[in-house]
Order: structure tokens, then sequence, then C-alpha cells
């Protein structure tokens, strides 16, 4: 069986859902679909979900648009106004009765249970046009068989259950077609949980895993993995080849073209992993498989911005000892920061990390309980890998420097 993944730019209007059925249907026999939400949808149910948790009145009033987004979609597809949907009716309904009572004190739990609906209602309006159109398949609530523990809004995956759960909910008998959602995960007392923004290709990479699939195409607007943002560097070009490495080298870094969780499944079955056009579904698009010849790659550029640097250094003059680094690493961890650029020095270590959402103000008092804290936030942190001399100094023009480290094939800018 194959696996394929539509995320939400994929889906994003009636033309696209079309589209996609096209794709599909150039694929019959056993396959999973793996679905985000529509478009932006995850957005606004963030905005939404933010409404309920603080109680401000408008968490209703925010979902509108929401549905009339939706609407458009299905009279599109359905080439009649006013078609109404009973799955996905009652599945706003479900949201509509969640909002309109109290939040818990767990915004992260309420998060999950509010933003999941972006992918169980996608899945229902796309399983059904596709049922409606004769490309038969069977939706499945991925919930009832990704299981995952309570850490709310980055679900960790119970390998072993799942994996029990996944081959009796997809049982391939007769080259059966599974549509299911992505991102989103179930604990064992069916409470909602979602896996990371993005988190769609992850779900995609788990249930290969799980089903020894045979390869998962992600389909996307790009023709592949380019070397750059198009929005950053306008002359990009596309890569036809990675190793499984390069490609966790490169998410890692904040290559935004797969979730970074993803690589890692497949690896381990050596399943190989295809980034495709949905615009141009007959170009090769990008391979990630087992390689062991050594790539002969251009510098290829990832952007991470709204970067905090943190530079710390202890206020006893003590150097920076085994010890404290860990308590700094363990105080990183509790504030679910992801480091992703580290200097030592004899008296100091810097450290740049994603902003959090909510300040960096909270974990700074906790540091200056133990260290003089400088910090500074709004800088990006530019990965290039199998760099030139030349492809760093063009990154750095007119620009402040505030960390620059060289490996043998990789550089790292922090900068202002
Ligand atoms: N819908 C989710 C998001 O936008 C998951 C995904 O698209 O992969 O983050
Ligand atoms: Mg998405």
């Amino acid at each position: 069986m194959k696996v394929f993944k539509f995320g939400g730019a994929s889906v994003s209007s009636v033309g696209a859902v079309r589209n996609a059925a096209q794709i599909l249907a150039r694929f019959p026999g056993a396959k999973v679909l793996v679905v985000s939400a529509m478009g932006k949808t995850t957005n606004a149910l963030e905005e939404v979900a933010r409404h309920f948790y603080k109680q401000t009145g408008e968490a209703l009033h925010a979902i509108q648009p929401i549905i009339s987004y939706h609407a458009a979609i299905i009279d599109g597809l359905w080439e009649q106004e006013g078609t109404r949907l009973p799955e996905v009716e009652k599945l706003f309904q479900q949201l509509e009765t969640r909002i309109s009572g109290e939040p818990s004190m767990n915004f992260d739990y309420e998060y999950d249970q509010i933003v999941s609906y972006g992918e169980l209602i996608s899945t229902q309006i796309v399983s059904l046009y596709f049922n409606h159109i004769g490309l038969k398949n069977m939706w499945i609530d991925v919930r009832h068989c990704l299981k995952s523990d309570d850490s709310y809004r980055e679900g960790n995956i119970n390998w072993e259950l799942s994996e029990k759960l996944a081959r009796q909910t997809f049982r391939f008998t007769n080259g059966e077609f599974y549509l299911t959602q992505g991102f989103i995960a179930g604990t064992n007392t069916n409470q909602t949980t979602t896996l990371g923004r993005e988190g769609s290709d992850y779900t995609a990479a788990i249930l290969a895993n799980l089903l020894d699939a045979e390869n998962v195409s992600i389909w996307k607007n790009v023709p592949g993995i380019l070397n750059a943002d198009p929005d950053v560097l306008p002359a990009t070009q596309k890569i036809d080849e990675l190793s499984y490495k390069e490609a966790i080298e490169l998410s890692y870094s904040g290559a935004k073209v797969i979730h970074p969780k993803t690589i890692k499944p497949l690896q381990n079955k050596n399943i190989p992993l295809l980034v495709k056009s949905f615009v141009e579904p007959d170009l090769p698009g990008t391979v990630i498989h087992a390689i062991d010849k050594p790539l002969n790659l251009v510098p290829i550029f990832i952007v991470k911005n709204k970067q905090a640097l943190i530079t710390l250094t202890p206020t006893d003059f003590s150097f920076i000892s085994i010890n404290s680094v860990s308590d700094v690493f363990t105080l990183f961890a509790r504030h679910r920061l992801k480091v992703g650029l580290i200097q030592q020095s004899a008296i100091d270590l810097s450290l740049a990390f994603d902003e959090p959402e909510n300040g960096v103000e909270n974990l700074i008092a906790e540091l200056k309980s133990k260290f003089e804290v400088k910090y500074n936030t709004g800088l990006d942190l530019i990965t290039i890998r199998y760099y030139t001399d030349q492809a760093v100094a063009e990154i750095k023009t007119g620009r402040q420097v505030l960390i620059e480290q060289k490996s043998r094939r990789t550089a790292r800018l922090l900068l202002r």
C-alpha cells in the first residue's frame, strides 16, 4: 500500500479538491490518504481557541467565517447552492457546543479539542465528495487508532498500541482506499491531541511505518524540495534527491517543506518519501531515501525568523559547569523551548531558540536567580548547508551578525 498526504493548500478550494481527486484517480489500489485542514483553517481555529480560553465572548462569532468558507467549498463541489452534509453539520454543532461552554484551566488541552475540527471537517468533505464522484473511499477517525500521551499540542505517539490498532483499522484485503486526518491523535481516554503545527506530514510517516507502506507522497504547491524559500531567495533550484540524514538536517534547521519528525519513522523502515507538485503531478519532484554515495548539492538556505538569543553568565563568576549547563537545558525543556543554536565560551553560554508566543519574561525571571542574563529577540537564524564563502557573504550583507558558526558542511548565522 501507499500513503498520500494532501496539505491545507492542496484542498483549499473547489478547484484544489477537484485536482486532488484527479491525482488520486491515477493511483488505483491500496492506499491511505492523509488530509490536513483546508487552507488557513488551523490558524482561524487557533483564534477561536484563544477567544474561548480567554472568554472574550467572540468565539462563536469567530467561527462564522470558518463555517461559510467550508459551506462555499461544499456548494462548489456539489454544484448546488445550499448543499448540506449532515456529517459536516454535526461537527460544526459539536464545535459550537464546546465553545459555548466553559474552558478548563489548561489552554493546550482546549486548543487541541478545538483546532482538531479543521481536519475532522476537511476529511469529511473530501471523503464524501470523492465517494460522490465515484472515487470510493472509507473515512477513518484517526483518533481511534493513532494513540498518544496527553502532552497536548505535541502528543507523543504510543507506537506499540497504535500499531496494533492501525493494523486492525486499515485492513488491506481488497485494495481499499482509506481517507483520514493528519495532525491529530487520541489519548487512551479518548481526548483529542495534536502533533504540533504542520503535523500532517508526520501522521503520513507514522501510518506508513505502522502499515509498512511502499512509499509516501506528499503533494505540495512547489515542484519538490527547493534549495531556499522562493519568498526569501528568488533564484531557487529544485533538489532531485536527498538522503534521510540530509532531510533530517534540513527540517531540523527549519526548512518548512517537511515537518521535522517526518523522516525518522520512514528511515527506520526504509520507506521512500516523495515530495511532489500537485500543480504539475507528472514531474518527478524530490525523492528522500537511503543514499550511500555523497551528493553534490548546491548551497541550501534555511531561514528561521522570530528567534530569541539569551546569553547567560553565572553571577558567582564560576565558569559554566556541566551542572549549570544541564540546569539550563532542563529549564528550557520545561518551558518547551527548542534550542536551535548554542555557543559556549569560558564564562558564558548563549542559546538561540524560537521565541515563545507568550514572550521570554518568565524564562528570564527564572534564569536571573543564577545568571546574569542578556537577551535579544526578533532575530533570524540562517543555516546554509553546503555553504560557499560567497553564499555566506551574500547573506551577511548589510546585516549585523550576532553569532556565526561553521562546520565542514554547515554555516549558521544569527542575524539582526
Ligand atoms: N492543519 C495543521 C496545520 O496547519 C496540520 C498541517 O497542515 O499539517 O498546522
Ligand atoms: Mg497546514
